[in-house]
């Protein structure tokens, strides 16, 4: 047993990640409102070009994600050769870790940012260093307090994952300008889409301007989920880098044609965020309560908090109990008076609505 292959040191001491809940009780139909996918499935047009894998199983797909590179390049105003495509933005965000940590170096996060930064960093042999937060939201002033000669990475979620909350354009302009010109500053803008307030920022500016932002996106919160898409834009030494270690074809056909297609799509995205807003504040709304806290969203989900952990646990048990199926957000982010919930179809949402509102 000694004598086995054996992970790096710190492999083992990784908790892995926990996916939000999809099964509800046997035999029960499940509405799954724990992972912050689309409400109104994916863009027909995507639906059609994913159909465009036909039956060439055998042959690999182009490695660079071109067709793709190409549409966002087009849409968004972007140089292609700066994006890089990823098997999920997770994928990426493994990449960068890969990239820029090595042993012993540093991630800073803010604390209730999204759990995959601990996960990419430490498996790159780094240690993460949570930043504090008050009620919710990222501090730049704590950010910044947190880097040390070591640090490597700031990972930054706006809006941010579990709690919905963002950080406004000045604020991210100030935080790039606090850092050394070493330390990359990583904007996952995975929610971006979803975004109303007008003093908000994707990140494309700062990319343009700075040597050390990248910008990190997702299809998968836009109705792609099982496509497995994510993409960076950075500057032309991030994407070189993440180029020469990537998966040479990680972008799978299907997905690459899908989000070229998604991303032409664009009347599709904006009724998803016409929708998502629209639900996003009736539920806010419809929650807010002594008893019941909403912490506001800028994503397509809210975290709603309760007055204790085991109000919390039984309003997770009374949604399962009709087949809602929202996401604990105590064991991964330490928030164990809080749910996620998804903002999803409008039946769901009058039944989620239903039943919190009758717990007190
Ligand atoms: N970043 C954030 C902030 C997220 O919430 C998620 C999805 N949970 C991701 C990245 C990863 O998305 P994907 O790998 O599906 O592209």
């Amino acid at each position: 047993m000694t004598n086995r292959p054996k992970p790096q040191p710190g492999i083992l001491e990784i908790a892995p990640y926990v996916p939000g809940r999809s099964q509800a009780a046997a035999g029960q139909k499940a509405i799954k409102l724990s992972s912050n996918e689309s409400p109104l499935g994916a863009s027909p047009q995507a639906i059609a070009a994913y159909k465009g894998v036909g039956d060439h199983l055998e042959i690999y797909p182009e490695g660079s994600s071109a067709v793709l590179r190409e549409a966002l390049a087009e849409v968004h105003g972007l140089d292609g050769s700066r994006i890089v495509c990823g098997n999920g933005s997770d994928d990426l965000l493994h990449l960068l870790a890969q990239c820029y940590i090595g042993d012993g170096d540093e991630a800073v996060m803010s604390q209730y940012g999204f759990s995959v930064y601990p996960i990419v960093t430490e498996a790159a042999g780094g240690r993460i260093v949570m930043a504090p937060e008050s009620d919710f939201v990222a501090s730049v002033d704590s950010i910044l307090a947190a880097v040390s000669e070591r640090t490597r990475i700031v990972f930054l979620a706006n809006p941010n994952n579990p709690t919905g909350t963002y950080l406004g354009a000045s604020e991210v302009r100030r935080l790039q300008a606090g850092l050394r010109p070493d330390v990359l500053l990583v904007l996952d803008s995975a929610y971006a889409e979803y975004v109303t307030t007008s003093d908000y920022s994707v990140g494309v500016d700062l990319v343009e301007r700075a040597d050390n932002v990248v910008m990190v996106r997702t299809f998968s919160k836009m109705g792609l989920a099982a496509a497995r898409v994510g993409w960076l834009y950075g500057p032309a030494h991030v994407a070189d880098a993440l180029n020469r270690i990537r998966g040479p074809f990680n972008v799978n056909l299907g997905g690459q044609l899908a989000a070229a297609a998604a991303t032409r799509d664009v009347d599709f995205t904006r009724k998803l965020a016409r929708y998502n807003a629209q639900w996003r504040d009736w539920l806010s709304a419809q929650l807010g309560s002594n008893q019941m806290r909403v912490v506001p969203s800028q994503a397509n989900f809210i975290m709603v908090l309760f007055a204790e952990p085991a109000h919390a646990d039984a309003a997770f048990e009374a949604l399962l109990a009709k087949g809602l199926i929202v996401r604990q957000v105590g064991s991964s982010y330490g928030i164990a008076n809080g749910l996620r919930i998804s903002i999803g179809p409008e039946a769901a949402m009058r039944a989620v609505a239903d039943v919190l509102k009758n717990m007190v």
